[in-house]
């Protein structure tokens, strides 16, 4: 199964992922935590991003398009779900162009659906440990103990694009260049809409429900 995750910084594609990954067997294809990795490893290409991602605007599209081409190539025949890819619409395009060239296509779009408020709500009160990853969150996930990961014990940071102003700033290059992602899709075929403000569980449920009724199809 290949599945496009949409939504906002913050509307919860990480976690629904993790989710899709558990009960699909599929892998995930973060286009942030691949780019963060390149970061952590002092690539040239990590290097190129990095002011693009602090920011808080995009990393130019051939980059990011060639780093994702790259990853799809290599995922398992099971499939994946793209979290943050596409992020603009050239991207949709150069992702479509070079699925028809491999002979795949998309299975399903899913778009979260998440209010302002409650995004920077998410954002800020993210935590993230520098070592492996992990998010947390000051209020609805905390971790054992204050300011420490679980699992390495780590000082968690918070994510200089999690700061207020730089949150703001993603938000509005969301909406300018990601939003009309979701009328491609939907020019192109169908996509599905699922209310995210509701608690993670409420959201895989439904999740899985219309991913069922899609391939029952
Ligand atoms: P994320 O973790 O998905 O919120 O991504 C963190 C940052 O990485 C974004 O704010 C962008 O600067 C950059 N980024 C991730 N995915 C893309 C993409 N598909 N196109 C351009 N920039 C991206």
């Amino acid at each position: 199964m290949r599945i496009v995750l949409l939504g906002a910084p913050g509307a919860g594609k990480g976690t629904q992922c993790k989710r899709i990954v558990e009960k699909y067997g599929v892998q995930h294809l973060s286009s942030g935590d691949i780019l963060r990795k390149e970061r952590a490893a002092e690539t040239e290409l990590g290097a190129k991003a990095q002011s693009y991602m602090d920011s808080g605007g995009l990393v130019p599209d051939e980059l990011i398009v060639k780093m994702m081409a790259g990853a799809i190539s290599k995922a398992p025949q099971e499939g994946y779900v793209l979290d943050g890819f596409p992020r603009t619409v050239n991207q949709a395009e150069q992702l479509d162009k070079s699925l028809v060239s491999n002979g795949q296509k998309i299975d399903a779009v899913v778009d979260l659906k998440v209010n302002e408020k409650i995004i920077m709500g998410r954002m800020t009160g993210r935590r993230s440990c520098p070592k492996c990853g992990a998010v947390y969150h000051l209020e609805n996930l905390k971790p054992k103990v204050d300011g420490k990961c679980d699992r390495d014990g780590t000082e968690l940071v918070q994510r200089p694009d999690d700061k207020p102003e730089v949150v703001k700033k993603r938000l509005d290059t969301y909406y300018e260049q990601t939003e009309p992602v979701i009328g491609y899709y939907k020019r192109n075929g169908s996509v599905l809409e699922l209310d995210a403000t509701n608690s993670a569980d409420k959201v895989s449920a439904k999740l899985f429900e219309k991913l069922e009724a899609l391939a029952g199809r």
